[in-house]
């Protein structure tokens, strides 16, 4: 598709695709740049249940100056986690020794929203439910964007279907990275990792604001509280295991063969009520070859996504989403749009956060080796074998 811009079509000076963390917390930096920016927002995808954010995310959303209003109310306090994690016994870290106070089970529905209204405050254009589809340079080194859906301020009213101009896009599209594959960015994936997650009943009597991580000899166990009520229950494996328990009756046998998380859930399902089937959703370990291009940025988990285990996927969101913003604020500074575009001195702002990617994403691995170094009873089986070995060099 080539999408031609009409005349008089929107400009801005950068659109953002994709309004979870990331994509926000560039529109924000940006728009507090004095930057013209459309943020739009597909709303597609899995719905993002049970996620907790480390303490630590008090301090980037102070940085992007909406801590108060994101954080303030409906989301759960966590005060900590439990881990039955190398051996059966379980472990208990207190977030009361974090110099940054507790977490939060977080409702991502409304933390995202909240970000998006943020962003809108700080003068981005919000289009909700809008997907951005193709992407196309013009002669003059503009962006022509394809927009489907819509029902924010850039909305024509015309079944959904409408061009943009911009000078650059941020693809924070999530795990898809929908905009830079298609600039020709190559997106490496270095596991099979899933998760199988179902909810459970509230229970009056769970007052738990731990979240617990079990393991087993094929993957892991993951429960926590959620702000809605009742609490969510994950299993994590490969995809390629046969021990995956993709329906209700094999992943409910399977919770209640477990040590600790078998507790929460006789707690919650004291008859042993069939649990819908679970839900799925990709949880592996990838990233991008290049996070940037000509006339593109990627950010958050289109850049860099982690395995749940590191509990850093939206704080690195959030960060690599700012880092991208003042990026490309820095980098637009010195670029003249014309004809024969001319950069004027090298796009170090770019090449820096390139490399503020690869130093959390060595760090990323590195913790990813030594936490998993630590389970050592089903050295045997695939998925362990496969940790111990760590991530290969050599992508799926
Ligand atoms: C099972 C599981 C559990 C997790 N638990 C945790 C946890 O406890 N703590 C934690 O910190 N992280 C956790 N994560 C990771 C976390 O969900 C991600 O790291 C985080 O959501 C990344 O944010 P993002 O903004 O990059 O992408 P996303 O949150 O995926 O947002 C991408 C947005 O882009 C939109 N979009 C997609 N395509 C387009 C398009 N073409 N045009 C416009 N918009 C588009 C989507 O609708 C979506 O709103 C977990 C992940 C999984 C899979």
């Amino acid at each position: 598709m080539s999408p031609a811009p009409a005349p008089g079509a929107e400009t801005y000076d950068v659109v953002v695709a994709g309004g979870g963390p990331a994509g926000c917390a560039a529109a924000l930096t940006l728009a507090r740049a004095g930057r013209t920016v459309l943020l739009a927002d597909a709303g597609t995808g899995p719905p993002k249940v049970g996620e907790t954010l480390v303490p630590a995310g008090r301090v980037l959303l102070g940085d992007l100056g909406v801590a108060d209003r994101v954080l303030g109310s409906g989301h759960l306090p966590c005060y900590g986690n439990l881990s039955a994690w190398g051996s059966a016994d379980l472990h208990a870290v207190d977030f009361i020794n974090d110099p940054h106070g507790h977490g939060w089970h977080l409702d991502r529905r409304l933390f995202d929203r909240r970000l998006r209204d943020a962003s809108g405050e700080a003068g981005a254009a919000v289009a909700e439910g809008t997907a951005v589809r193709g992407a196309v340079r013009q002669p003059d080194g503009a962006w022509a964007l394809a927009l489907r859906g819509g029902t924010g301020p850039a909305d024509t009213g015309t079944g959904g279907e409408r061009t943009v101009r911009c000078r650059w896009v941020i693809d924070a599209t999530g795990r898809a990275a929908a905009i830079a594959v298609r600039c020709g960015a190559r997106r490496r994936v270095l596991d099979r990792l899933t998760a199988l997650h179902a909810p459970l009943e509230a229970d009056p009597g769970d007052t738990d604001r731990r979240s617990l991580v079990e393991s087993d000899e094929d993957g892991w166990w993951y429960t926590a509280p959620q702000p809605s009520g009742g609490r969510l229950v994950a299993y994590f494996t490969d995809t390629d295991l046969p021990a995956a328990p993709y329906t209700a009756h094999h992943f409910h046998r399977r919770m209640l063969a477990t040590r600790h998380v078998s507790r929460w859930a006789r707690r919650h399902e004291p008859t042993p009520t069939p649990l819908a089937a679970p839900r799925r959703a990709a949880a592996h370990t990838a990233h991008l070859d290049r996070v940037y291009g000509d006339g593109w940025t990627a950010a958050g988990d289109a850049a860099v996504a982690f395995d749940p285990l590191s509990s850093q996927g939206v704080l690195t969101a959030l960060y690599t989403g700012l880092s991208a913003g003042r990026a490309v604020d820095a980098h637009l500074g010195r670029l003249r749009c014309g004809p024969g575009r001319v950069h004027d001195g090298e796009d170090s702002a770019l090449a820096a956060y390139a490399h503020k990617v690869t130093a959390a994403r060595t760090a990323y691995l590195r913790g990813h080796r030594f936490i998993h170094a630590q389970e050592t009873r089903w050295m045997h089986r695939s998925f362990w074998a496969r940790r111990l070995a760590g991530l290969p060099d050599s992508p799926f």
